[in-house]
This record gives structure tokens, sequence and C-alpha cells, in this order.
């Protein structure tokens, strides 16, 4: 059960002010629609709250409910909202493309497609120059699960445990948490120790968590791999940035076991880490494919696969096909989300936003014993709450109140980790200092009420 709450004494934080009012709303309620999707959409769909909220607006970095109430959404749609809700420039490309042509296919030549492809491949490094467009994250993963068995001519996947790459029946055996799981073949997929800092075994020791990829690969295969797929900052996992120097390392003995190196920047990419464009940047590695989805279309259903070449090759011997890949509205799309990350120079503020935000929150756990954990970079944070800092106890009833209590204080936070126990902190990268400034001062608000 929830502990009882105790009425804060002071009084709550006031949200920075915003100049966009949203339209009058008639469309159905709140508990119409959850009525509706009860009966009518799969069984697998959960709310985040205790009463779902009925969200019918976005501008930048907030969302509208029905009754036009504002929320700070530090969540961004799971970090997929990169430049802000509707943003003008985005919603303008869209609309003219949508006006223009909505949609066809590979078979014929069309120029938006091939100019995203273009802009997208010169923001890689490396000789990470061919693109495939598909339609979302779990897409992406396949196929590039795909490209390292058919390229290394062998099957044995490597993961790391606690990660998140999708729900397909290939990705979910890359997927290495149990929540996430259904009772299917997995298939050849070794999952290895994931290189927490914080609650794992070797703390930030990168080469006694390396270690553990030789060795799987020396007992658990026949000594050669197809590939290593990780994320640099486990996302649906709870926040967590790989103990430094780690990819490095596992890098180096996958591809000497003939596998090839994955980076899944569903989560991280685009500049949101503020220290690089890319999550793997930050660990000084260049893989050989890379997927990415979420925030390369800041809404749209987009993702796409990098690789080099090379590797791009082995499909090259049959057809491989995506109806609604990289259709022109989505690479419209996608190309703006490019244009306004560079323009807005998103990366260099998630830099300045986030290092304050980080230290905001590092002043908070002076304050409050019930944060355990404060990490990431740039705006992708993780906020860890615990009951007791020396056993790590994972604050589950705490977290769950705290997530409706800051709702009820208009912010939107993410939530997450093996024991559901992380506050996910990844808004939109229009979000300012002010806005990690209400942030803070409403969980330090909420958190005295505790
Ligand atoms: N990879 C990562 C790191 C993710 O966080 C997700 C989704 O949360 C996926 C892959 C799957 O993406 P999608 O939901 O677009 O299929």
């Amino acid at each position: 059960a929830a502990p009882a709450e105790k009425v804060p004494a002071r009084s709550p934080p006031v949200m920075p002010p915003f100049e966009h009012r949203p339209r009058p709303y008639a469309g159905w309620s709140g508990d119409e629609i959850l009525a509706k999707r009860k009966q009518f959409l799969g069984s697998s769909v959960f709310y985040y709250y205790q009463k779902p909220l009925n969200i019918v607006e976005g501008k930048m970095q907030y969302l509208y409910d029905e009754n036009g109430k504002r929320y700070l959404d530090c969540f961004g749609g799971i970090v997929t909202v990169s430049c802000g809700h509707c943003h003008p420039d985005i919603v303008n490309a869209v609309v003219e493309q949508t006006k223009l042509l909505q949609h066809t296919t590979t078979i014929y030549l069309n120029q938006p497609i091939v100019e995203f492809a273009e802009a997208l491949a010169s923001k890689m490094p490396g000789n990470l120059k061919v693109v495939y467009f598909v339609n979302s994250g779990t897409e992406a993963n396949e196929l590039a699960m795909l490209m390292a068995r058919l390229y290394s001519g062998n099957l044995n996947m490597i993961a790391l445990r606690n990660a998140y790459h999708g729900g397909s029946a290939g990705t979910i055996g890359l997927t290495g948490l149990q929540t996430w799981k259904y009772p299917i073949p997995q298939g050849e997929i070794h999952h290895v120790m994931n290189p927490d800092p914080y609650r794992g075994t070797f703390g930030s020791d990168a080469i006694a968590y390396a270690k553990e990829v030789e060795e799987q690969i020396n007992y658990g295969t026949s000594g050669r791999v197809a590939g290593f797929i990780a994320e640099t900052f486990q996302g649906v996992g709870g926040a967590v940035e790989l103990a430094p120097g780690y990819l490095k390392l596992a890098y180096d003995t996958v591809r000497k076991a003939g596998g090839v190196c994955i980076a899944d920047e569903v989560q991280s990419g685009f500049g949101r880490t503020g220290s690089h464009y890319w999550g793997f940047q930050t660990q000084d590695v260049i893989p050989d494919i890379v997927t990415m989805a979420k925030g390369i279309g800041n809404g749209l259903p987009l993702g796409a696969v990098v690789t080099t070449p090379e590797i791009a090759n082995v499909l090259a011997q049959k057809i491989q096909f995506n109806t609604f890949g990289g259709n022109p509205v989505c690479s419209v799309g996608g190309l703006a989300v490019l244009k306004v990350l560079d323009k807005e120079k998103r990366q260099a503020h998630c830099a300045d936003v986030g290092s304050h935000l980080v230290n905001r929150l590092k002043e908070l756990q002076q304050k409050h014993e019930i944060i355990g954990d404060v990490r990431g970079r740039g705006l992708m944070l993780g906020v860890e709450l615990v009951t007791d800092r020396k056993e790590k106890t994972p604050a589950k009833a705490e977290t769950n109140l705290l997530f409706e209590k800051l709702k009820d204080l208009n912010i939107l936070v993410g939530k997450g980790g093996l024991h559901g126990n992380v506050f996910r902190i990844k808004p939109p990268m229009c979000f300012t200092r002010d806005d990690a400034d209400y942030l803070v001062d409403a969980m330090d608000y909420a958190m005295s009420g505790l």
C-alpha cells in the first residue's frame, strides 16, 4: 500500500508562462474514450495514471488535456517528440507534402526519400552511409538483426540484460526484460550483464562486464557470433548509462568473434545527450549498424537502419522492400526534424539545460533520502528512487505516489526500470532551464509531502 501522505508546508511552485491557448475541445470525454478503448482496443494497452489522461493538444514542450489543463511534458511521448509537439516547421513540411503526394514506394523515383537519406547519412561517422527506412524501432532492429546474421553467416546474437529492442517475434528475443517477454522461441540470443554503474554487480568496471561478453561467446556459442546489440543509454530499462569504456571493449570482443556491432539509437540519438549527436559517440565507438526511430520523426511513424555499403550488400542478393518505409510524407517530416535540430542548435541546448537540470537534481538528492541515483546526460536523464540508499531497496509505492502527485502539479514524467522505480526525464529538446527549475521545484514539493 502507498505510504500515508503528509501535507507539505510551503506553497506549490508556479509553472513558467507559455503563450499558447488550447482550442476549445468538443471531442469525446476521457471517460467515454476509456469505455470504448476497453471494448475495442487490444488488451495489451496499459494506462500510465490511475485515471488515464485524455490528451487533446500539444504545443512544443506542453500538452493539454480535455479541460485545457496544461502539462509540462518531461517524457516527450516516450522520447519521441524531439523538436517539440506540433513544431511549426515540421507541421508545414508534412502538410505541404500531404497535399502534393502522400504516398509512393521505392519502386519509383521520388526526391524526398533520397534527400532525407543523404541528410541522415551526413550525420553519421565513419563509413555508415547506406540508409534503409522502416516504420518503427522494432522494425529497425529486426532488419539490423537480419543483416548481422546474413553478413556473418551465423545466428548467435548477444544482447544486454535490461535492454528493450522491440516487441516483434524476433526483437522480443533481443529484449532483456521479463515484463515484455512472451513464451515464444527466442532463437540463439544470449543476454549478458548490463554494465549498470548503479545496480550492476561490477559497478563501473567496464573490463569486468566486457569479460562476460567474452565468456558468453566462449561458453554459449561455438566461438563465432552474428552480432551484438546495445542501447548506450538503456531507456525502458530505467535510463541506465552504460559504464564508461564498455562498448569499446565489447565491440572488440564481438568483432574478434566475427560479429557486427549494432547501436540501438532509438532513444539516444539526434543530439539528445548534449555532448554528442549519437549515444554511441559518448563511448567513442563506431558501430557497424545503427538503428533509430522515435525522435527521427518528431512523432511521425518512421525508423531507419544505417550501415556500411559492405554490410548493405548482403541484402542486395534478395529484395528488401518496405511499403511505407520512407514514404514522402515521413521523409519530408524527418528532413524537417534534422533541419530544426541544426537551426535551433538543439544539441548544445540539451547540453546546457541538461547540465543545469542534473546539478539541480543532485542538489535535490542531498535533501531527499529517497533519491538513490541521478544519472544520464543532456536531456536523457534518470532519477532512481529507493527506500534505503545502502540496500538500494526500490521505492515502488513511493514512485507511484510521486508520479501521480507530479501529474497533479502539471508534470508528466516517464517511469521505468526493472523495479518500476525510476523517473525517466527525456522531454522534447526545446525544454528550457525554467522548465527544468519548475520540474525540480515540483519534485521537491511532492517529495516533502512523503
Ligand atoms: N529500441 C529502443 C531503445 C526503444 O526504446 C524502443 C521503444 O521503446 C524500441 C527499440 C522499439 O521501438 P518501437 O516502439 O518504435 O517499435
